[in-house]
């Protein structure tokens, strides 16, 4: 179906509210049954019937349709956040006494969930830097369940080859769940590759506008209602319905916005790579990105999040640059309106010390909607005059 048809149509039905352009916001915990012979009929698949919210809601349906659709696969959960939704997936695959494959360094939460709440029940990770196959083939064991991929990874832009992981899971009979929050569904769709879930953070791209925190699960039919009458239920991390409006609104602009983003992130990214003060820059659609073939063979483009590495590794001057940026607003998250900087140092004490596992000169940027010579202009100022 056609992105526009997607964004703007797709799971609407005015007729059935009142001719209303934009869908009501249906702010009802249960829905109500005139027969026994309907609510009967409605109980037996919670996960398309209005029972109650914490199951099927008319509003979050509508998102089901629309990301179910971006993603090309049969069906989708929104979640009450990026978290819930990896947790979700990952739970609907795994039991004690399970082993997981993972690519290095992922979102810090899902890191979290796989190093302490699965370590405590018994499920083990091992994880590969995921640039060779041949990675993941040598961290499999007869008990491993789930290989999770994050591509490109949202703070040092690996990616892995999906196809080629896809297949191997397959061929062994194991699940594999990506973390397809940096790419957006209109950059790659992994599910057309073969993998089985993709998981978003919606509060990124999605949504768009740094207002809601949500989270989106894609996957087949089965795999859904699995997860659905599973994690889904069970944990009730829903989106509500007032949150779940807001992201609708959010995707009308999906394109707009991120294609503004991408465009503004190119020639930002061409200032920076020629700025005497810049080390490095890590954005996959530039060719000096090491594995800039797979790359761009697998991503439509390079989205507006990368990293740079500045030449000095003195903190003072660090943070110096990062407090003199006017335009480009110091904070975590990415994908709203707004450009932001993130710096690894602040991992690390004032003093440099205690250092994380990312370099202490390397920046986090996120390009938003300024214009981008504005962006530009202030970057320039503030490396010309601290570092
Ligand atoms: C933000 C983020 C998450 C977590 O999503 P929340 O909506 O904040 O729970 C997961 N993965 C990536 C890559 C993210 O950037």
């Amino acid at each position: 179906m056609n992105l526009t048809e997607i964004l703007n149509h797709l799971g609407e039905d005015p007729e059935s509210y009142f001719g209303a352009v934009v869908p009501p916001i249906f702010q009802s915990t249960n829905f109500r049954f005139k027969t026994l012979k309907n609510l009967r009929l409605a109980l037996k698949d919670e996960t398309q019937n209005p029972v109650y919210t914490r199951g099927c809601n008319p509003t979050v349906r509508i998102l089901r349709q629309k990301v179910a659709a971006l993603e090309g696969t049969e069906d989708a959960l929104i979640f009450s956040s990026g978290s819930a939704a990896v947790a979700a997936a990952v739970m609907s695959v795994v039991k004690a006494g399970d082993h997981i494959v993972c690519v290095q360094k992922p979102y810090g939460w899902t890191a979290k969930l796989l190093n302490v709440a699965l370590k405590n029940l018994g499920i083990d990770t091992t994880y590969v830097t995921g640039t060779d196959i041949k990675q993941f083939e040598a961290a499999l064991r007869p008990n491993t369940r789930l290989i999770f991929l994050e591509s490109p990874n949202s703070w040092t832009f690996e990616v892995q080859d999906l196809k080629a992981v896809a297949n191997l899971a397959k061929s062994r009979n194991i699940s594999t769940i990506i973390d397809n929050s940096c790419a957006t569904p209109l950059s790659q769709k992994p599910a057309q590759v073969g993998v089985d879930i993709v998981v978003h953070s919606a509060s990124k791209y999605l949504a768009g506008h740094s207002d809601v925190v949500a989270g989106a699960l894609c996957a087949s039919k089965e795999r859904v209602r699995d997860i659905f009458y599973g994690p889904y239920m069970t944990m009730g991390g829903i989106i509500s319905p007032n949150d779940a409006w807001l992201m609708l609104r959010g995707l009308r602009t999906l394109e707009l916005r991120y294609n503004r983003s991408c465009e503004s992130t190119e020639k930002v990214v061409h200032f920076l790579e020629n700025h005497e003060k810049i080390e490095k820059v890590l954005y996959t659609h530039s060719p000096r990105f090491a594995q800039y073939e797979l790359a761009k063979s697998q991503l439509k483009r390079g989205g507006g999040l990368f990293s740079i590495v500045l030449k000095t590794t003195e903190i003072s001057k660090i943070e110096k640059f990062c407090e003199g940026l006017r335009v480009f607003q110091m904070a975590v998250s990415w994908g709203g309106y707004e450009s932001l900087h993130f710096p690894a140092c602040a991992f690390y004490t004032s003093s440099g010390s205690s250092p994380g596992s990312l370099p202490i000169n390397m920046i986090r940027l996120y390009i938003g909607f300024e214009d981008a010579n504005i962006l530009i202009e202030d970057l320039k100022q503030s490396l010309d005059s601290y570092c």
